[in-house]
């Protein structure tokens, strides 16, 4: 018998953010990156859309490098969408922009764990702007 004094989700949570806390900000990890621009929406497991999409600007002096969404389940334990391998990859690459899918890895709920997966799915899209040394032309708008 384990006595916990926080659920196996508030431990996790509170980990997660203690992991993103520790982390250096975007623009020491990534001194090109000018502006991050993230675009995503929550789909259940099903691919039905549950909310509507969400959008917005991330300054890289504040935001940090463990880059991480939350999972919109609220019984989620575990699980969440950690979209830094992605962007490192992204800024590796030097592109403007980048989408994806992500499956969410934690459990559906404290009942579920070790059985079902929460397994809902964010479809993202990142758009980037560098600095003076960015390969690509400016004036190359990309349609929202
Ligand atoms: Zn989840």
């Amino acid at each position: 018998m384990r006595h916990q004094k926080f659920t196996p989700r508030a431990d996790y949570r509170l980990a997660e953010a203690q992991r993103t806390q520790a982390s250096v900000s975007l623009a020491e990890k990534f001194q090109e990156l000018k502006s991050l621009t993230v675009e995503f929406g929550h789909f259940s497991p099903e691919g039905v859309t549950r909310n509507s999409q969400i959008k917005y600007t991330v300054n890289p002096e504040f935001a940090k490098s463990v880059f991480r969404l939350d999972c919109p389940n609220s019984e989620c334990i575990g699980g969440d969408y950690d979209l830094s391998e992605a962007l490192a990859q992204t800024v590796a690459a030097r592109e403007s922009t980048a989408s994806g899918e992500m499956c969410c890895q934690g459990w559906l709920s404290k009942t579920t764990i070790d059985r079902v997966h929460c397994h809902n799915i964010l479809r993202y899209k990142l758009s980037l702007e560098y600095g003076v040394r960015a390969a690509k032309a400016p004036g190359e708008l990309q349609a929202a």
